[in-house]
């Protein structure tokens, strides 16, 4: 509450939450109107109606998403609700059902769901993620144990990637976010043109636009105070010019993308479009991302995380991306982040975006390419290069 959504005192709270998570979603409530919040609303979702609906609905149907609900959520977003959700389920819930039904739904969703995602995107209503795991979720990262084990031990993951496993969880995290802070103002002073990424599997280029801008969690918002959207994060991130993407990069990391698992992706851009792709599991679920609408054939997101972040450093594969895009540096395929702009708070439409160089999608879908042989080094604008990461980390300490 204090470092997420940051809730104002008589701000409402949205919560999202799955229907396995009652307790989780009863904690975040008290703690919520212990903040001062005025009301609570709650959705719950469950992972297998979803299945059972994306498996058994007739194929027209898919694409419908209720109007009410998007109507709903924009409603609550333009009183300036604060938007929590609570993520957690089976990384492989959707393994069963064929990639174009998954992406007829998401599709239907996702242009529902626009005029809401641009204000979430612009930062123009709070918004946080944070996560509670479900039986099948720690099933998946452990293996070996039994469930109610593997639950509690996912739980301490959450917990220690969170920095929330002290005496002191709200110092902690301010601590880490003003270390990203720092990144950022030292990133920002450069005047970065463009990033080079080179390691065994990866041969990149990457312009970014002249008005970008480095963000971290934790900075001022457009809804006029500072948020933390992800907890855990490590990333800072800017968006790379659209049509200045050029090379090929291998990810490093497994990736769950819409209950989907997708491995050992291989991408190839010229002039920022992706001219040829590859995966080793998954092709057709990154298929569909990729031939979504034209902005899924351009890359919306940079972002910067070393192999020592705490997250990689826990050797554990979360299979879920709001912990394993903070493992590693990482891509988006589709729509960037406006406030990545330092004019974004000027971009009203797709359009406004595009001319200022970024990307416009209905997807926008990280995936991990750090390793602990990435060497990224930066062109500036007075000529120089600038090592950025050696071998996987940050070239130079903090402050530069
Ligand atoms: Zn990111
Ligand atoms: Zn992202």
């Amino acid at each position: 509450m204090q470092v997420g959504v940051r809730l104002q005192p008589n701000q409402n709270l949205v919560l999202m939450a799955p229907a396995t998570q009652v307790g989780a979603a009863r904690a975040v409530s008290r703690a919520a109107y212990a903040a001062g919040a005025r009301s609570v609303r709650t959705l719950f979702n469950d992972e297998v109606m979803e299945r059972i609906h994306l498996s058994m609905a007739p194929a027209d149907a898919l694409g419908e998403f209720p109007k009410w609900l998007a109507d709903g959520l924009l409603q609550e977003a333009e009183g300036n609700s604060a938007f929590l959700s609570i993520i957690g389920g089976d990384p492989e819930n959707l393994k069963d059902v064929p990639a174009e039904r998954i992406a007829a739904s998401r599709r239907g969703a996702q242009q529902a769901l626009q005029p809401f995602g641009r204000l979430q995107m612009a930062h123009r209503v709070a918004w946080s993620l944070v996560a509670a795991p479900t039986p099948g979720w720690a099933r998946k990262v452990f293996p070996d144990l039994p469930d109610g084990e593997a639950v509690k031990q996912l739980w301490q993951a959450i917990l220690r990637t969170s920095r929330a496993d002290g005496p002191d969880p709200v110092g902690a995290w301010q601590r880490h976010i003003e270390q990203l802070q720092a990144r950022r103002r030292w990133l920002n002073s450069l005047g970065i043109q463009s990033l080079r990424y080179k390691s065994p599997v990866t041969d990149l280029t990457i312009e970014l636009p002249g008005t970008h801008q480095w963000v971290a969690s934790g900075q001022q918002r457009a809804v006029g105070y500072p948020t933390s959207p992800n907890i855990p994060t490590e990333e800072v991130f800017t968006l790379p010019l659209r049509t200045g993407v050029d090379g090929k990069v291998r990810s490093t990391r497994s990736l769950s993308y819409s209950g989907q698992r997708i491995d050992g992706i291989e991408i190839t851009f010229a002039q920022g479009r992706i001219v040829d792709f590859h995966a080793d599991q998954g092709e057709d679920a990154l298929r569909q991302v990729i031939e979504t609408d034209e902005g899924s054939h351009y890359l919306g997101e940079v972002a910067l995380v070393p192999v020592d972040s705490p997250i990689a450093q826990s050797g554990i594969l979360f299979y879920n991306t709001l912990f394993d895009e903070n493992a590693s540096c990482h891509l988006a395929i589709g729509a960037a982040y406006p406030t990545c702009l330092t004019d974004g708070d000027e971009v009203r439409s797709d359009e406004d975006l595009l001319a200022k160089g970024g990307n416009a999608s209905l997807v926008h879908m990280d995936f991990m390419i750090g390793s602990d042989d990435l060497d990224i080094t930066a062109r500036t604008s007075s000529g120089a290069e600038t090592p950025i990461f050696r071998r996987g980390r940050w070239a130079a300490p903090i402050g530069g």
